[in-house]
């Protein structure tokens, strides 16, 4: 019996963990290891938030090897140093990992592989992250689609790929002795001082077990009416699985299916419900999909004509955003919901980056950066694919010119005002007709709700209307500039 290292990366599950399995089915003893990879740039290595998640993730995967008699070895550095290091030290013969398909990595990837391959140790690579792999999928012409619904419908519905049935963790994981690593703690992931996480341990268990706790409580809780009610922040609705999904702490295949089975067994799921949780996990592999054909994604505009766009590098206003201090209701609410819990619905999501990009006019890159560093389900693919998507530079994007209103759209997906109570305590006094403007509240009004406008709630950083003119004239203007440029 010899020995092979299993390299876990965003895969931190035992279950549903081909390369994990492949590891154990060769027979060999088995070293699982993390490396927390310290030679990649700002735009794919953790942010804040994220950081906080990978230290309880670890903790909860070394506990479920314990429990199976192994143990996880940790690394910092350079992941080919180490592991080249520890295949000399262990006599290592063979490395099996899930892959990766952000560009950085998949670079990464290959050189590892062809290094290690001239010592002669063997890599293997299996599908774990995906549905789809982002090469399986392809239109007539053998082109990568750039339309959602054809890529979702024509492409990956029909094109006769299995969804993976799931299956349990291996029952024994041989391990291979005297293999060490560092301590987590000395890895300083978690913040000290201040510690902005406090919110967050209450709504996360991170690791493979909370994960499949947070897919049993949205089937029972969430999955009905998922189709209307997935747009109301006020309401538990939506799944929270972003996280567990990002850290790879449950198969996409493993949701999938146990949401499926839900709508065929539970009375008042209904099959629209099912198809649409589906096609939002199908929006996910859309963001992989175009993400590793243009890996340009994260840094430049899809569509050229906005690079001539006259982004606004206004400091006081971006700060006013990321701080949840806009002077608009619901955008102040999801940003501080952020804050406080690393996470932001998705309705609110697209709220504020329109915000950001249209009424303030400043970059999505800008946005897409501070999301990025305080969300805990920051991930390349989604995130850079969802703020093009918002600024209408993306592909199959919301076109610029259809401008959020941050006012109505308080008004018709929060209509009791209760999202915007929670996180914007100062308004909380308000009734429902001043809470989504309380600017056009009398002096009276605002007094007896203990609002004082400019002092605990600030007037609104620019005027809705005004903003909206400003940001159209703009588009109008890159698009005739563009034009005449061709
Ligand atoms: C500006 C902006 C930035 C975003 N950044 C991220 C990000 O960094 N990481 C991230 O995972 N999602 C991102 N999203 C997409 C989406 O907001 C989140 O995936 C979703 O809110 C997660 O909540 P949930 O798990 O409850 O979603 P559910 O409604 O329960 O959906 C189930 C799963 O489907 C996937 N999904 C749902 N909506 C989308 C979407 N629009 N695009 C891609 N995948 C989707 C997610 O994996 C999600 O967990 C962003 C959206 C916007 C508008």
């Amino acid at each position: 019996m010899g020995n092979v290292i299993c390299w876990f990366r965003q895969d931190l599950r035992l279950a549903d963990n081909p390369a994990l399995e492949a590891a154990v089915e060769s027979g060999h003893r088995v070293l699982p290891l993390f490396i927390f990879d310290d030679t990649l740039d700002e735009q794919i290595h953790p942010g804040a938030a994220s950081q906080w998640w990978l230290h309880h993730s670890l903790e909860a995967l070394s506990a479920d090897l314990a429990n199976r008699g192994n143990k996880l070895v940790l690394k910092r550095g350079s992941p080919l140093a180490l592991l080249l290091e520890l295949a000399a030290e262990h006599a290592v013969e063979a490395i099996y990992w899930n892959r990766r398909y952000e560009p950085q990595l998949t670079e990464r990837d290959q050189r590892i592989k062809s290094a290690l391959g001239e010592q002669g140790i063997e890599c293997h690579s299996s599908k774990a992250h995906l549905l789809f792999e982002p090469w399986e999928i392809r239109n007539q012409k053998g082109k990568p689609y750039r339309v959602f619904s054809q890529y979702w419908r024509k492409g990956c519905l029909n094109s006769g790929i299995d969804i993976p049935q799931p299956r349990e963790a291996p029952a024994t994981i041989p391990a291979v002795s005297g293999a060490a690593g560092d301590r987590l703690e000395d890895w300083s992931l978690l913040p000290d001082n201040p510690n902005w996480a406090t919110g967050f341990t209450p709504l996360w268990q991170p690791g493979e077990q909370g994960a499949r706790a947070r897919l049993e409580q949205f089937i029972d809780d969430g999955l009905r009416d998922y189709k209307e009610l997935r747009n109301r922040p006020d309401l538990e609705h939506v799944s929270r699985l972003s996280p567990h999904f990002h850290w790879g702490e449950i198969a996409p295949w493993r949701a999938w299916h146990a949401v499926a089975a839900a709508g065929a067994s539970r009375p008042g799921i209904a099959e629209k419900d099912v198809a649409h949780f589906h096609s939002e996990m199908g929006w996910r592999e859309f963001s992989y999909h175009l993400l590793y054909h243009f890996p340009t994604l994260v840094t430049r505009n899809w569509k050229p004509m906005f690079d001539r766009f006259p982004w606004s590098d206004n400091a006081a206003q971006l700060r006013a955003w990321q701080q949840g201090q806009t002077g608009y209701p619901l955008v102040d609410a999801g940003m501080r919901e952020l804050w406080a819990t690393g996470w932001m619905h998705n309705r609110v999501r697209m709220v504020v980056a329109s915000f950001l990009i249209k009424h303030l006019m400043i970059h999505w890159r800008e946005g897409e950066r501070w999301f990025w560093d305080t969300l805990v389900d920051a991930d390349q693919a989604n995130n850079s694919a969802s703020w093009q998507w918002v600024a209408g530079s993306g592909a199959d994007a919301a076109p610029y010119f259809r401008i959020f209103n941050p006012i109505m759209q308080g008004e018709k997906f929060d209509p009791e005002g209760e999202y915007i109570r929670r996180w914007v305590p100062e308004l909380a006094q308000l009734d429902n007709k001043s809470l989504f403007r309380p600017w056009e509240a009398d002096a009276g009004k605002l007094s007896a709700a203990g609002v004082k406008l400019g002092e605990n709630y600030p007037e609104p950083i620019v005027d809705h209307f005004e903003a909206r003119e400003r940001a159209l004239a703009a588009y109008k203007a890159a698009k005739a500039e563009t034009e005449h440029a061709n």
